[in-house]
Parts: structure tokens; C-alpha cells; sequence
């Protein structure tokens, strides 16, 4: 068996369409895999009906929320979410709509610096999905100010840097909420450099997190280890996965490319069993 809880789509800033990642993962012989755009569900609905003509694959409703603590950012995601939820669908829009003033003023801060980037331009990377920092350095690297995504990041758009605006972002225990509100189960996305992890981690849980992502693509053995013993102490699923999104090689990596405990796949299969999920 093999599985990938981390996915990017058009709906958010990954490169392939719900449609094609549905494809790839199966022609990957993938069994499971979960579709976690940023701020949105939009990916789900396409993503379910192409599974229709694979039906070998199971695919996971999910959503991953980006929220904000004083030492940084923290990303929630949610699996077997009711993407219908009137109050999540509400706060996603709400999100959504900021991330597109953040980014034309982001624009205008890039101007400021000498980086002369469309604004229409990042919205047509952006394919009416989420707006993404990642559009924007896709934009700053098309126009050869930099060679790399994560250069972008570096230099202009990082948390510190000179083009960096703030946006409305809910807290990581306001996002659990909504997920558990929404039927879902909150996880803890890549967590290893979130600061204050072993204090942070009991407050999540009490709040009602299921899990923690703890096999990500470029987490070392030790960084595994310590996340799989933080996982055990507070009885959480230690799930993972690639965080595809097929821009450039700075973000994530490829689909079905973490190999994930057999026992966490079959976790995830009777979860979707007990939630009346069809199972292939
Ligand atoms: P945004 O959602 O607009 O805040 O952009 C954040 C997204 O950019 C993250 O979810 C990652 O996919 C991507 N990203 C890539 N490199 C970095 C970086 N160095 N710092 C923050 N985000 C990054
Ligand atoms: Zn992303
Ligand atoms: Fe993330
Ligand atoms: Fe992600």
C-alpha cells in the first residue's frame, strides 16, 4: 500500500490540476492520497470525480490552513473534512480574499525595491485559486531577477524580508476548531521547526488534534525520530507526505515520494471506512 496526505493543486499553488494529480498518483500506483490546498476546498469536488474512473485510488478530502503565532507560521492541515461546510467554506473565502490584497500590496513593495512584476500576471499563475507567495516568486523568477523559488523567499517575501506584507491568518487552535467544526481531523503539517514544539504540541492536542505530520520529504532520520516519540507521548497519528506542488525543486517534493508506515495507511483506510467513504 502505498499513500501521499500531502498534495498542492490549481486550487492552491501546485503546478497540476486536481484532474491531473488524480491521474499521476494512480498511474504512480498510489492507493491513498489526500488533496490539502492552502485555504481551499475547491480542489476536492474535481478531484473526487476524476477518481471515479480510478477506482482503485481513495481520495481524502483535506485542506491545509496556514495560520500565524508570535514565533511564526504554522500550517494545520484537516483530513475528511465536509468540504460543504457552510462556516469553513465562509472562513476560507474570508482568507482567500485577504491573500489578494496582501499580494498586489506585496507588489507595489517589490516596485519600491526595483522588482517590476504584473500583478495580472501572478493572478494568471494563480489560475483563480488561492494566492500564493510561491506565484509571486514564480513571477520574480520568470522576469529573471532570480533563479529560484526559495530565492524569492531569501531575498524579497520571507517572513523578514523587504516585500513581506502580513495578512488576516487565523490562529493554529482557531484552525483546529474550524476543522473539528467541519467534521474533519486536524493534523499538525510540518512541524519541526516550529518553535516551543514540545510545550506547543499538549496544547493542540487538548484542543483535539488527531495527529502530526512526522515523515516529511526532507526531515532526517533523527528529526523523524524525535517527531515519531513526540507523536507516542501524546497519542496522535504520526502521518506525512510529499507537500507536492511541482513548481521547481525548492518546494516540496514528488508525489508519492515519502514512504509512509503500512500502519498509518490502513489507519487512514478504516478512518474513511467509519466515515462512510468508499473504499476501492
Ligand atoms: P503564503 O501561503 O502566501 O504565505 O506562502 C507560503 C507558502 O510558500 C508555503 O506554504 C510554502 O508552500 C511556500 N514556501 C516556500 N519556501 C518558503 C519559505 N522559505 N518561507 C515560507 N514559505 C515558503
Ligand atoms: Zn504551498
Ligand atoms: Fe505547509
Ligand atoms: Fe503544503
Amino acid at each position: 500500500m502505498k499513500a501521499d496526505l500531502h498534495l498542492h493543486t490549481t486550487a492552491s499553488d501546485g503546478r497540476l490540476s486536481p484532474q491531473e494529480i488524480v491521474r499521476k498518483a494512480s498511474q504512480l500506483g498510489l492507493d491513498v492520497i489526500s488533496i490539502t490546498d492552502h485555504d481551499s476546498v475547491e480542489g476536492i469536488p474535481p478531484a473526487l470525480e476524476a477518481a471515479k474512473s480510478f477506482p482503485q485510488l481513495l481520495v481524502i478530502p483535506g485542506v491545509e490552513i496556514n495560520t500565524d503565532m508570535p514565533g511564526g507560521e504554522v500550517h494545520i492541515l484537516g483530513y475528511f473534512i465536509d468540504y460543504h461546510d457552510p462556516e469553513l467554506n465562509h472562513s476560507l473565502k474570508e482568507l482567500r480574499n485577504s491573500r489578494y490584497e496582501r499580494g498586489r500590496k506585496m507588489i507595489a513593495k517589490l516596485a519600491d525595491i526595483g522588482i517590476e512584476i504584473d500583478w495580472e500576471r501572478v493572478l494568471e499563475l494563480a489560475t483563480g485559486g488561492t494566492i500564493g507567495r510561491p506565484h509571486i516568486a514564480q513571477a520574480i523568477v520568470e522576469r529573471g531577477y532570480i533563479s529560484s523559488l526559495q530565492e524569492a523567499f531569501a531575498k524579497y517575501i520571507g517572513r523578514n524580508g523587504p516585500a513581506y506584507i502580513e495578512r488576516k491568518k487565523l490562529t493554529p487552535l482557531d484552525a483546529v476548531e474550524l476543522i473539528l467544526n467541519a467534521g474533519g481531523l486536524p493534523f499538525l503539517a510540518h512541524p519541526a521547526d516550529i518553535e516551543y514544539l514540545e510545550a506547543f504540541v499538549p496544547q493542540l492536542k487538548k484542543a483535539g488534534m488527531a495527529g502530526l505530520e512526522v515523515y516529511c520529504a526532507k526531515y532526517s532520520p533523527s528529526k523523524i525520530g524525535r517527531l515519531q516519540v513526540l507523536a507516542k507521548k501524546y497519542d496522535l497519528i504520526a502521518s506525512g507526505g510529499s507537500d507536492y506542488h511541482g513548481l521547481d525543486n525548492t518546494i516540496g517534493a514528488n508525489i508519492g515520494s515519502v514512504d509512509l508506515p503500512p500502519n498509518l495507511v490502513g489507519q487512514f483506510i478504516s478512518l474513511a471506512e467509519r466515515r462512510g467513504m468508499v473504499i476501492p
